[in-house]
């Protein structure tokens, strides 16, 4: 018996042939919440995770000032009212050690580390038609099988190192802030170069800059940001929020993306520019993603309207960065405010005021031409560094699962089959020729706030597992008209948005990975009701979209 939990369905076969029920990829939020629900069902499953322990984003993701930007108090997992009344939140926004610490917690209590499997990186997952089952092989060579296979990789778990010739030459110390070292890395005194001003950047700049002897960042284009205003949860304010836990969750049902942050019902002209500037000004002083999805309603559809809200930050920063020429720098010119993920920052621009932070621009003024032993070298000269990061993002999205060599009904490749385009998926949850593969916040999924994605796909998944044990069905595959409509749909709510005419990880471009220069969809980018409600009536009509057997 593997739980206590077990619900009263029939095992999926008395005379199991595979080593598993089930086999979950990864071990971070959607796969230790995967694992818990499976345990419950009664199933054996195995989680394989590539990382030493749980944790998935916030275990690998330890760079200096790494936290959320989603509020600390949403960002917990909500399928267990005791766990939300036990852990204190100790910042409304919280540091990467604090949210690892919240997810230890989690694993310890639910005693999730005994079925899973550590430094164990999936290389293949092969479907094996005769026998129903996932044939999944390790890179050490071991091969485990599984009725079910469960990808629960995160959405940015592939970090891209830059192009740039001569990486291994550099005798400094190198690192990527996606894969950064247990010990912290001491910056006192050190001459410190930093390539890229993603979200990731522009959280580790201003931590950095404090101890740095020198840091240099490498621009190529600048990002939008607006302040994050974290600040410290008390003992009391903890408590109220406690009290509160079933409101907030509730509310964040009911949002566009899941935040407790919603559009504005007014469009950005049906207000005088005095009120306009009025409503900006206090999104731009309260914390969170206010100024983001919490603004007017055509903010990110209406060019004109987008146009004004990005003049209003622009001048924010002006205001903040003391060197006119720099400010300019800093501000985007090619993409609106928002069209690209924002960034939360904590001091971001006014780091630029310090005497020991430099910003090159290497876009217009000069370019990176390679590294070298001592550093960075650009057409105009060479930067020496002791150490250099590269702050260079990820392979968004597909990016985790183009590694793995998934191989479906008759050998047919899963990326060739979405190298062609966007992905084609069922709700973003499953792939037709691809029975038996579930997925959890795969591609065309509605994101958003994260973990709310995640426990809406992992609560359908187990759904559709229950229904399957309750029929004795072993296998599961989407019909083809469904995965086309659904694809259809997911590119038909994309279509007004500003932010698909943006290069960007979450419209799949990224320089460093071959064949990445064509813009994608990559998420469900309609409102997450619609998203739920979707996915929900599919579970309540019986499933009339997929075939079973
Ligand atoms: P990113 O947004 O993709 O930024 C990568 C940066 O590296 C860009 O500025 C890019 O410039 C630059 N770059 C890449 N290759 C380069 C090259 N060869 N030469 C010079 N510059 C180069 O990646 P990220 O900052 O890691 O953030 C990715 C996502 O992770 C975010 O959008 C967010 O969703 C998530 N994130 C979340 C948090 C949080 O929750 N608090 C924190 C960090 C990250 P170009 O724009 O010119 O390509």
């Amino acid at each position: 018996a593997m739980n206590d939990g077990s619900v009263d369905v029939a095992r999926p076969s008395t005379t199991r042939s595979t080593d598993f029920d089930a086999i979950v990829v990864g071990a971070g939020i959607s796969g230790m919440f995967m694992l818990y629900r499976l345990l419950e069902l009664g199933l054996t499953t195995r989680v394989f995770e590539a990382g030493s322990d749980i944790g998935g984003t916030w275990y690998w993701n330890r760079y200096p000032g790494a936290r959320f930007d989603s509020e600390s108090w949403t960002y917990g997992y909500s399928f267990s009212k005791e766990l939300l009344q036990e852990w204190d939140w100790k910042e409304h926004f919280s540091p990467q050690p604090d949210t690892l610490a919240y997810l230890n917690h989690v694993a310890d209590k639910f005693d999730l580390r005994r079925d899973m499997q550590f430094r164990s990186r999936v290389k293949s997952a092969t479907w094996d038609e005769a026998n129903t089952a996932w044939i999944v092989t390790l890179e050490d060579g071991s091969r485990a099988t599984a009725t079910f296979l469960f990808t629960a990789m995160g959405v940015l778990s592939t970090p891209t190192l830059p192009k740039i010739p001569g990486r291994e030459s550099f005798a400094g110390q190198a690192y990527h802030p996606g894969l950064w070292p247990h010990t912290p890395v001491d910056f006192t005194g050190k001459r410190v170069g930093i390539i890229g001003t993603g979200a990731t950047a522009i959280q580790a700049i201003p931590e950095i800059a404090k101890t740095a002897r020198q840091l240099t960042v490498f621009q190529r284009r600048p990002n939008w940001a607006a302040p994050l205003h974290n600040a410290k949860i008390s003992k009391a304010e903890m408590e109220e929020i406690k009290s509160r836990y079933d409101e907030i969750y509730a509310h964040c049902r009911t949002t566009a993306t899941s935040f407790i942050h919603n559009a504005d019902p007014r469009a950005t002209f049906d207000v005088s520019p005095q009120e306009r500037e009025a409503f900006w000004e206090k999104l731009y002083a309260e914390p969170g993603f206010g100024i983001w999805v919490g603004n007017f309603r055509d903010s990110y559809i209406d060019e004109k309207a987008n146009a004004e809200l990005s003049a209003f930050v622009a001048d924010k920063i002006r205001g903040r960065v003391n060197n006119r020429k720099v400010a300019e720098l800093l501000i985007p010119k090619d993409h609106g405010f928002g069209t690209r993920r924002v960034p939360l920052e904590s001091g971001y621009f006014e780091a630029y005021n310090r005497h020991n932070v430099l910003l090159v621009d290497v876009i217009k003024d000069q370019s990176i031409e390679c590294i070298t032993r001592n550093g960075v070298k650009t057409t105009k000269q060479e930067y020496e560094f002791d150490i250099l990061i590269y702050a260079t993002g990820f392979d968004g999205v597909t990016g985790a699962v183009d590694r793995i060599d998934f191989r479906g009904a008759d050998g047919v490749r899963l990326k060739d089959v979405w190298a062609e385009g966007e992905p084609r998926t069922f709700l973003g949850m499953l792939a037709e020729r691809f029975p038996n593969l579930l997925m959890v916040l795969g591609p065309h999924t509605a994101r958003g706030n994260v973990p709310h994605g995640i426990e809406h796909c992992v609560e359908w998944h187990t759904g559709l597992v229950r229904f399957m044990l309750e029929h004795g069905y072993k296998r599961v595959e989407p019909k083809p008209d469904h995965v086309a409509e659904w694809t259809r749909t997911v590119l038909k709510v994309s279509e007004p948005l500003l932010a698909q005419k943006v290069d960007s990880w979450q419209t799949g471009v990224n320089r460093n990975v071959d064949g990445r220069l064509v813009r994608r969809v990559l998420g469900y980018n309609g409102h997450a009701v619609t998203y739920r409600k979707t996915t929900d009536d599919v579970a309540k009509g019986g499933y009339r979209e997929i075939s079973f057997r």
